[in-house]
């Protein structure tokens, strides 16, 4: 059995529970493939699928080794203590959610990160209701602390497919190089200034979004550039950045990763795609051939994983 120690083996504070549980690794060994194999038959109740555990998943009273995948293909076993007593109030996060794929596996990734998740959405005069009634599925599902959904009504001046009963939802074009109809004007920047307002009330200092400039349509509000400049913005006009030392930080975990890599990470986070809306039209069956059907079922495809959600037009 070739081991080897790795330094600073803490890897998980469990804070699912408001009172206690401080869980930890140690003697945290490098394995090959062959040892973790018999390891895990030897210890079949305390694997976790080659994950990375989180605090959700640590339920052991005392010293359980278990093997786990860290990164690439080093695998990893160690041994959990669990030591009973009063935790740190956990830390709160608003996560803006519209019920789509992002957004869904971002709830879920904020909860496996230990933040109490306070998620907000928005019936912003979007041509159909089906994704908030996702949403407030996807929410539940993701058992959030608290949901809330804010009325915009953006489409009281429209200027764009997704707002404006007029404009119509064009068909994905792989020849288009401009911003798509489909853009709704200054949206995140709307959201996100939002989300600031709500996590200013309860006390939250994080902030997550779950844009991506990999597999978009383009979007100006998605890029790094915007959203560090809205977290400067928000540090400037909010009390609890300016007067209380309480800065805000705002995430975007898959600004740089693929649809695919997130629903491989969704996946393993526990996500059910079944309960996710990216279809821009609201019929009973997502309609195949929209921009943002198409982004995600090429995403699918590449991932290896089925979507379950029906279609239309494949
Ligand atoms: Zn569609």
């Amino acid at each position: 059995m070739q081991l080897k120690t790795v330094r600073n083996p803490i890897l998980s504070i469990n804070k699912t529970k408001e009172t206690y549980h401080i869980a930890f690794f140690c003697c945290l060994y490098k394995m090959g493939p062959d040892t973790i194999d018999k390891l895990r038959e030897l210890r079949e109740p305390c694997r976790i699928n080659n994950y990375p555990v989180n605090s959700q998943n640590i339920k052991y009273e005392t010293d359980i080794v278990m093997t786990f995948r860290l990164s690439g293909n080093d695998c990893y076993a160690g041994s959990i203590f669990q030591l009973k007593g009063r935790n740190k109030q956990m830390k709160k996060a608003v996560v803006l959610h519209s019920g789509g794929l992002d957004s869904t596996t971002l709830l879920h990734y904020a909860k496996s990160e230990g933040y109490e998740v306070y998620a907000v959405s928005f019936e912003y005069g979007q041509r159909h209701d089906k994704e908030l009634d996702i949403a407030k599925k996807a929410a539940q599902l993701a058992g959030v602390k608290d949901h809330k959904l804010v009325t915009l009504n953006l489409n009281a001046w429209g200027g764009s497919a997704l707002t404006d009963s007029d404009i119509d939802v064009p068909d994905y074009n792989p020849n288009e190089d401009s911003i798509p109809v489909t853009y709704v004007p200054a949206r995140n920047m709307v959201f996100l200034s939002i989300a600031a307002s709500y996590a200013e009330v309860i006390g939250a200092q994080d902030i997550f979004i779950g844009v991506s400039e990999v597999d978009y349509s383009g979007y100006v509000d998605c890029r790094e550039s915007f959203i560090k400049a809205m977290e400067a913005a928000i540090n400037q006009g909010t009390v609890a950045a300016v007067e209380n030392n309480k800065p805000f930080k705002i995430h975007a975990p898959f600004q740089y990763m693929t649809k695919s890599e997130e629903i491989i990470l969704g996946t393993k986070l526990g996500v059910d795609y079944a309960n996710t809306w990216s279809c821009y039209n609201g019929e009973d069956e997502a309609c195949g051939t929209c921009d943002s059907c198409k982004l995600r079922l090429k995403a699918f495809e590449d991932s290896g994983i089925k979507d379950p959600v029906k279609y239309k037009h494949l």
